[in-house]
């Protein structure tokens, strides 16, 4: 049951490189320290990678790596991808520097031979202009009838040499701006990852004084890279189950007694979800975690989502703006019966995926060996490591990202039909299954291929979903403005005042 390589009572699973050691440095004014000297030299953290922190000046690239890691799996698939930006390269030269451990070939991927030049995305677009541009966008393809996405899976799309390779020139129109905005300011930090990395591998450390073969994983948009500043801490418990005699419930309990003992912990509460959770707080930073135990299909697809969100630059501003965007219009509270922040990232690659020119392929389809659902955790962070970014010949910008992504809920998708696949990069017809049965969203698991929607079950909030998505639409065709649908400001300063 516990993942291969993971030493018993508490030592570290390995030492293969994808550990980031914890700084033991103060946080800065203002952050939380308390943790400093609080990780045992026997315990080394898990060694999941955090996110990169935003590079503010570009970085030479980094050294020459001795001996590259293996070839991607796919090669026949490679024609349609590139090799991690030298920003991201640049990105990983600064943590490593930062956090003072060995440079590591992370995302060197060997040079990918590229196919026969593919037909440039500036010859389809060439000499219109802006407006002219969006009409023939493949977000706009028909624009006065609504975009139905292939009931079959895209084609891949070619490379595009010279594409476009910053969030800016994503964002050349005020409403892509807009989006560029808010995520800058909102997304999660590389501190913020630090704090929730060093209370885990705390809280890791004190639960093993009770459960010693207890493992803590840091899952959601804590690591999946689509985190605000403001997010709460997703977290994992896995224990060994063999015994029969620890049931989720069962281990929560005691674990909540620990943790009133503790005197960093406030405001415990157990959960009784189909996936029981422990919710409590970090008193120092107000924190919020939600732990459950041995749902480990958070932890694989955590790192597909992570996965999908560093697969094209837009995603990550994409899917926080369209979060935001719901959360403010009150539809993304799956204990409100409205959509879960996981539907709603899920719903955003869906788009990606169908547009008649896909801004993203299937992960699963083109990678199988990543993210196989038997995979041991361990080995869920390391396989896709090497995936390279996709480029896609739809150069859209963040902008006309998301009113075809409101269009396409508001005007196109059959929700008495069809069911959302990210793992087919598809709309699947609707069978009569349980799953699926009498539901108002469908909305398929990657993994476990159940439906992460099924919290929308009354027609009224249902209702409440398409309203909202079908008057934005209309609001923000019109004005072309993202405060007429989220105020920006407002919601800088409310994610400012969280943190
Ligand atoms: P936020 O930033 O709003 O907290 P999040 O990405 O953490 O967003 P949540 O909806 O809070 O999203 O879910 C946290 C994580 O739990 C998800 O990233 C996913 O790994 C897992 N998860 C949530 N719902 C399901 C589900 N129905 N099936 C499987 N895993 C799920
Ligand atoms: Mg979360």
């Amino acid at each position: 049951m516990f993942p291969r390589g993971t030493a018993p009572r508490g030592r570290p699973a390995s030492n293969r490189g994808w550990v980031l050691p914890v700084p033991r440095h103060p946080l800065g004014p203002g952050g939380n320290n308390r943790f400093n000297n609080a990780v045992p030299e026997t315990l080394p953290p898990y060694e999941w990678r955090l996110t990169p922190p935003p590079s503010p000046v570009p970085l030479p690239p980094p050294p020459p790596v001795p001996s590259p890691p293996p070839p991607p799996p796919h090669t026949q698939t490679t024609a349609n991808r590139r090799k991690r930006s030298s920003e991201e390269h640049s990105l990983d030269v600064v943590k490593r520097q930062r956090i003072n451990i060995s440079p590591r070939p992370q995302w060197s991927a060997p040079p990918i031979p590229l196919p026969p030049p593919p037909r440039r995305y500036d010859q389809e677009v060439a000499g219109t202009s802006r407006v002219a541009q969006a009409s023939h966008d493949p977000v706009y393809h028909t624009p006065d009838v609504p975009y139905v996405p292939s009931s079959q899976p895209q084609p891949h799309t070619h490379p595009v040499p010279g594409s476009s390779s910053t969030l800016q020139s994503y964002a050349g129109d005020k409403l892509s701006g807009q989006m560029v905005e808010l995520f800058e300011a909102c997304q999660q930090q590389y501190s913020d990852l630090v704090r929730k990395e060093n209370l885990r591998s705390q809280l890791q450390s004190d639960i093993q004084s009770i459960i010693p073969d207890a493992r803590l994983y840091l899952t959601g948009s804590s690591m999946n890279g689509l985190g605000c500043r403001s997010s709460d801490a997703d977290v994992c418990l896995v224990v060994d189950q063999r015994d029969g005699r620890r049931e989720p419930i069962a281990v929560l309990s005691v674990v909540q007694r620990l943790l009133r003992s503790l005197p960093y912990v406030v405001r415990t509460q157990l959960i009784r979800a189909k996936v029981p959770i422990l919710r409590f707080r970090d008193r120092g930073s107000d924190l919020e975690f939600d732990l459950n135990v041995n749902n480990k299909v958070g932890i694989r697809n955590t790192f597909l989502l992570r996965s999908y969100a560093y697969a094209d630059l837009r995603i990550r501003p994409m899917i926080l703006v369209v979060k935001k965007w719901a959360r403010h219009n009150r539809i993304n509270d799956a204990s409100q019966g409205t959509l879960s922040s996981y539907t709603l990232v899920l719903l955003v690659l869906h788009y990606l995926q169908t547009l008649p020119k896909p801004v993203l392929p299937s992960l699963q389809r083109d990678y199988p060996e990543c993210f196989n659902p038997c995979l041991e955790i361990d080995e869920v962070p390391e396989r896709p490591k090497h995936i390279p970014s996709f480029i896609s010949c739809n150069q859209s910008s963040l902008g006309d990202l998301l009113l075809g992504f409101l269009k396409y809920y508001a005007t196109a998708f059959r929700w008495d039909q069809q069911v959302i696949s990210v793992r087919e990069a598809r709309a699947l017809p609707r069978t009569r299954s349980y799953e699926w049965r009498g539901k108002y969203m469908c909305v398929e698991e990657p993994f476990e291929r159940n439906n992460v929607a099924r919290a929308v079950h009354e027609k009224v909030k249902f209702d409440l979903i398409k309203a909202e998505f079908a008057q934005s639409y209309r609001i923000l065709r019109e004005r072309r403005d993202l405060n007429s649908i989220l105020p920006v400001r407002a919601t800088i300063n409310e994610e400012a005042s969280r943190t």
